[in-house]
Parts: C-alpha cells; structure tokens; sequence
C-alpha cells in the first residue's frame, strides 16, 4: 500500500535526521521531495500544493528550526497535516436508532467492487449483531445479482433479487422482504457503468428517493488516481452521497485518490477494502493510515485484529497453556488465530517499518507458506502425540515426514522449537508463581 510514495517520504525525513540543525534550505528541499513525492503518487495537484505550503509554514517558525530536535518536529508536522488531509478522526457509519431496518445503499462506477463490498459490509455488520439482507440492484451486469447471491451464501446472508423487476422495485421490495423478515439492515448494491452515464445516475437518485437510504457510500477503487476526482465529484453532486468507501488498498495503488478524495470533494472515507477476503473491510482512521505511510506503523490495527480474532475459547486456551505447558494443539490454534488476523504479511505490515522491511524483502518472501507446512506436520500427529510431542521418537518423526510430505529435518525442527516455547512458558510460569514479572527477570 502506498509503497513508492511511503519510500520517498521516509527518505527525506531519513536526511533531515541525519542533519542535526536544519536552516530554511534545509526545510525548502525537504518540501520540495515532499511535493514531488505526492505529485508522482498522482495526487490532486491542488490538494499537494495547499498540504506542502500547511507543512512549510509551521516548520519555517523559529520553534521548530531552533528546537533540539528539529527533524523529529518536521515529521511531527507532516504526520498532522497528512492525517488532517485525510479526514482527522474516524467518520462512523450512521444508522437511525428508530428505524427498522436501516438501508444503507452503494453506488460507484462498475468494477469499483462495489458488489464485493456490499457483502463486506454485511459481514462486517453481522459481526456487530445485526441482521443484515442484501439487495441485488444491479440488473445490468449480468453476472452481479449471482455473484451477490453467492457472496451472501458463504456469509450466511440472505440476498433478495426480485428477479425481472426495475431495481427501484427490488430497492422497495428488499426493504419490505426485511420488514417481514426482522431483519435490521437493508444493504443495496445499485449498478455501475465503466463511465458516469445520465441514466444510471438517474437510477441512482430514484432508489435513493424511494427507498431514503440512512447512508450513502461511494465505492472508489484506489487504484484510480486522482482521476476519480472528477466521477467523485459528479456523484457528490447527484447522489450527495455520505462517504467512500475505498476498495483495493491492498494493491499497487499510488495513494492519489486516497490522499485526494476527502479534500476534494469533503466527503470522508468510511471504509478502506483491503483484499478480497469477506473480512477484508476495515473502519478508516485517518492517524492510523497517516502512520503507516510515514512507516510509523498501525499498532492500534495490530491490537484490533487481535481482539477480533480473539475468542472465549482461545483465553481459556492461553490460561491452560501458562498451567500446564505447550501442547502441538496449542501451536496449531495460534497459528490459526495467525491467519484470523490477515496472516503473517499484514501483520508485519503494521509494524513500524514494517511495509518498508516487506518491499525490501521482495512482495512474496514472507507469506503464510511456513505456517501452512507447519500446520501439515501438526495435522500428520496422531492425537496423543499432539498432547504429549514427548513421546515422538525416531520413528514417529520419520512417519510424521512421510504424512505431511516434509523432510525429517523440518519435523526436528518444529519439536525443538516447541521445545524451547516449552521452556520459556515454563521461566514466565516460575516468574508469575514467584510474583517477579519485570522484563528485566524475562
Ligand atoms: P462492481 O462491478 O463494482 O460490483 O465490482 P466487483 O465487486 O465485482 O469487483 C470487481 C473486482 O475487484 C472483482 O474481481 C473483485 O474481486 C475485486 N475486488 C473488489 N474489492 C477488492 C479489494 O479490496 N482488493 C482486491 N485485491 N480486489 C478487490
């Protein structure tokens, strides 16, 4: 995400840190890499010109140039100015507490994944406890009512298509099939074109009339640019749309119509879409992606995917595990919990500096594949053996191999690594039962 232009803005802060006292020229070229850098990530040449002058003139101040640490307050500027460029503070999804059900509706350009995100959206939903039903509005695609039904069918969602119908029809006929139904949450997927067009904006603006959405959210693919300015703001002025949903972050996007879109067009990005997976949908927040892309890292997101991928089970889980020693089991389920939480890329991807380490490192040498052999070995074990990795001998170790088609080497390589896990819950186990738990005694 965002890589090039997290590059460049990191190696200029890299020189300023590297100068100790910094004069005016000093300040001077940094913006004007500052600049350059924006404008390569296709950002809206307005938009970087008001952000580099904000940035230029609180750091041309006597404060920050005569400060001991003047780099430091540099970076502090532009991680302002980015976040206020962004939106500042989390913009919520906005759903009328007296109405049954709420209707959320997306509209966007075809191919903008706004289908994909409808079923996001409800699974994401159906996770806060709502009970959400989706509206298949897009008659035009022809494939876009079946690909909602079957998105809706893997997430246990029910999709209402009233096949044959206007869409305003199906629009109406969505919100009343969720009245009957108790479901709380309509979510409407309308049609897109490859460019705007009079009627599909046009339809647009029936369903919205017929069906009074409690949100509407644009669906933009990041991938865009700032091209998409110009159809964000033809949507605005149609559809006066709520906010935007950001999709396919998780690309090669440059990051211009990210960074361009909310002070462009004043509408806030709500959600960005981060792959294709159905819990691939995240709440935006601004000073966390401001973050990322001044490799700051989003520890916040570590913490939020922990917790979500948390479960009663698994704290039960850690208890017993502090109790009673390590099992195969235990490794086994942590390594799902691994997956749970986007797997071992987004992980580090969320690390201070962690992008930068995964572009340096080439974008697939660090993927799940070492979880996935560690998974085969652990599956290939029989249920004691999983209980008690004691008892695995020789033979065992080479069955074990031949099972989970692995070399004998890997599978020793696994047990002692268990091994040395073991011994180190066992000194955090002698430390908790003797109340000395400081870093310094771990
Ligand atoms: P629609 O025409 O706007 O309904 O677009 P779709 O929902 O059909 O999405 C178009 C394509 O983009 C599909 O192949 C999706 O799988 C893909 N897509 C959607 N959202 C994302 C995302 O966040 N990341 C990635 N990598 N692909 C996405």
């Amino acid at each position: 995400m965002f890589n090039s232009l997290s590059d460049r803005l990191q190696d200029t802060f890299d020189k300023l840190r590297g100068k100790g006292r910094l004069t005016e020229d000093d300040i001077n070229v940094a913006m004007r890499e500052i600049r350059l850098a924006l404008l390569e990530a296709d950002v809206n040449f307005k938009v970087v010109k008001r952000f580099v002058a904000a940035c230029k003139e609180r750091c041309m101040t006597s404060e920050v140039l005569d400060s001991l640490t003047p780099s430091q307050n540099v970076v502090k500027i532009v991680l302002d100015e980015l976040t206020e460029l962004l939106g500042s503070t989390e913009s919520k999804l906005v759903l009328a507490q007296n109405r049954i059900p709420n209707v959320i509706m997306l509209v966007g350009l075809q191919g903008s994944g706004k289908t994909t995100a409808a079923a996001k959206l409800a699974h994401l939903l159906k996770r806060q406890g709502k009970s959400p039903l989706l509206a298949a509005c897009d008659v035009y695609r022809p494939a876009a009512a079946d690909q909602l039904a079957t998105l809706g069918g893997e997430l246990g969602v029910p999709v209402y298509r009233g096949d044959g119908a206007h869409p305003v029809d199906i629009a109406r006929g969505a919100v009343q099939e969720a009245v009957d139904t108790l479901r709380d949450v309509v979510i409407v997927d309308t049609a897109g074109r490859l460019q705007i067009d009079e009627a599909m904006m046009q339809e647009a603006v029936d369903i919205k009339a017929a069906v009074r959405p409690d949100q509407v959210l644009m669906v933009v693919d990041a991938m865009t640019g700032q091209d998409i300015v110009n159809v964000v703001s033809e949507f605005a002025e149609r559809t006066d749309f709520d906010g935007v949903i950001m999709s396919k972050l998780d690309g090669d996007a440059r990051g211009g119509g990210a960074l361009s879109v909310r002070q462009v067009t004043g509408k806030p990005i709500k959600f960005v879409s981060m792959g294709e997976k159905p819990d691939s949908l995240e709440v935006f927040h601004p000073d966390r992606m401001a973050k990322r892309i001044l490799g700051m890292g989003d520890l916040y997101g570590i913490i939020d995917a922990a917790q979500q991928a948390a479960d009663e089970e698994q704290v039960a889980r850690a208890e017993k595990m502090l109790r009673e020693g390590l099992t195969m089991d235990d490794m086994l389920h942590q390594l799902q919990s691994i997956r749970k939480m986007g797997g071992v890329q987004k992980i580090i991807s969320m690390l201070p500096g962690g992008e930068r380490m995964l572009g340096q490192m080439g974008g697939d040498a660090v993927d799940d594949s070492s979880l996935t052999r560690i998974e085969a070995m652990i599956r290939s074990m029989t249920p004691e053996e999983r209980a008690c990795p004691k008892i695995i001998n020789g033979m065992r170790r080479s069955r074990i191999a031949k099972g989970s088609g692995r070399t004998v080497q890997e599978v020793n390589a696994l047990l002692k690594q268990w091994g040395e896990m073991n011994r180190m819950m066992g000194r955090i186990r002698a430390m908790a039962s003797s109340g000395d738990m400081s870093p310094k005694a771990m």
